[in-house]
């Protein structure tokens, strides 16, 4: 996402980018082991880091629950490449429903798109596909117009859980008003090709089987550890309870270790796996790491006093230096009494389609619930703010402005 290598430039400090996977972390050698994934490799594609502090950021990889063919079938929302071959599946989709002689079964398979979760991923992907479909799709290829169809599969009663019941009714409406279908108590437990099966639970109770065919499928059931990061929890014994990413104290250190910090969806500091979350941890290392390298160097500045205080020809030198020796150690105090890391939470918002919203916002003493057109703009405005550094919108601009000329 972001043009890293312009971004390095502008800083003071040297800093080193490798465009690579982290395949192993060495905590007692202190080593990551680095492999270069590109299409072209030199003569070296793979080798050593040595580090004495480390952050880890590797985020999480998809959850598939270990349920059969949804990692060959399916496709996820995590990477650019994801997204890329969504874009693709679905083009193809359609142009293989509008081929010569296409059974009307066989149209309506290609054309149905199926989101697996009903969390914040599946909603908003759900609410953004059919989006793509009335703004773009139907005007491209009318023939599709009667068929493409989006249905959103959950396992749960309702879809998202962590928002009001107010707007969790007012999402489902939405989604009804725009013709996506929302599966509730609705179980995936297999995948082929062509179709899922999936177990769901009837209005009297009863459980039963039905295979649901499709043409694109979208797995969006959550977060799972990535295997770095569970081999490298397997090598802390403070970690061995851990069970959703690497528990981190207060400080965001890694729990049995004083030298790795981790952030974002690979760390464990009870709080949701959020980009809100996540950015808040980065800008608090940031801080945290400037206060180091400060401390480390207002303690050099006092070696240095306390060094040319003993070398003074007199008194009135000596206390001079002393004074200085003074004034520093009261920086020294100020910039050691950063607090710990504190979550602020701003609200939860998600994206439902057709220029909506829906947003739980903490506001002074209160929460507002919020859903429309209004709470759209707010929600393209926070994510547009909060997305991108301004290193990254004057690079945009840029890019618009070649593609102008
Ligand atoms: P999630 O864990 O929030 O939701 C996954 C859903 O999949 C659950 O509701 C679960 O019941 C369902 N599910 C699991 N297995 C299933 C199966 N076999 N069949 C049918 N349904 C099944 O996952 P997510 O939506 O990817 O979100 C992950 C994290 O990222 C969350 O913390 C979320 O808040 C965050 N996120 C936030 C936003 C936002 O704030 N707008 C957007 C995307 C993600």
């Amino acid at each position: 996402m972001e043009p890293i290598r312009n971004f390095l430039r502008h800083k003071k400090t040297a800093v080193h980018y490798y465009e690579a996977e982290a395949t192993k972390i060495d905590y007692e050698k202190k080593i990551v082991y680095i492999n270069d994934d590109s299409e072209i490799k030199g003569d070296v594609s793979s080798t050593e880091v040595p580090f004495d502090m480390l952050v880890v950021g590797v985020g999480a990889e998809n959850a598939t629950f270990g349920i059969p063919g949804v990692r060959e079938h399916s496709l996820f929302l995590k990477e650019v490449g994801d997204a890329q071959a969504i874009r693709k599946r679905i083009m193809d989709c359609c142009e293989t429903a509008t081929f010569k002689d296409q059974s009307p079964e066989e149209v309506k398979r290609l054309l149905h798109m199926v989101v697996v979760g009903g969390g914040p991923t599946g909603v908003e992907f759900a609410g953004e596909l059919q989006d793509f479909f009335e703004a773009d799709l139907r005007k491209w290829i009318p023939d599709i117009s009667n068929n493409f169809h989006v249905t959103l599969v959950e396992a749960l009663p309702n879809v998202l859980p962590m928002f009001s019941k107010q707007l969790i009714e007012y999402t489902e409406r939405t989604f009804n008003e725009e013709k996506i279908t929302i599966r509730t108590k609705t179980m995936v437990k297999n995948v082929t090709d062509k179709y899922i099966e999936a177990e769901s639970t009837g209005p009297d109770g009863k459980k039963q089987m039905e295979k649901i065919p499709y043409g694109l499928l979208v797995w969006a059931t959550g977060n799972a550890l990535r295997p770095l990061v569970r081999d490298l929890m397997s090598q802390i014994p403070a970690q061995k309870d851990s069970r959703r990413g690497l528990a981190v104290n207060e400080y965001l250190v890694v729990k049995g270790t004083e030298n790795i910090w981790a952030v974002g969806d690979c760390a464990v500091a009870n709080y949701a796996p959020t980009a809100q979350v996540a950015s808040q941890e980065g800008a608090f290392l940031a801080r945290l790491f400037n206060q180091m390298a400060q401390t480390e160097s207002l303690e050099d500045e006092l070696r240095a006093l306390s060094a040319e205080q003993e070398r003074a020809p007199n008194q009135p030198a000596r206390d001079k230096i002393f004074e200085a020796y003074k004034e520093v150690q009261k920086r020294l105090r100020r910039v050691k009494q950063m607090g710990p890391f504190e979550y602020s939470h701003q609200g939860s918002l998600a994206y439902i389609g057709s220029e909506k919203a829906v947003a739980d916002i903490s506001w002074l003493t209160g929460n507002v619930a919020t859903g429309g057109t209004l709470t759209y703009f707010f929600w393209r405005s926070a994510y547009l703010s909060m997305c991108f550094s301004s290193e990254f919108e004057h690079q945009s601009l840029n890019l618009v402005a070649l593609t102008n000329a």
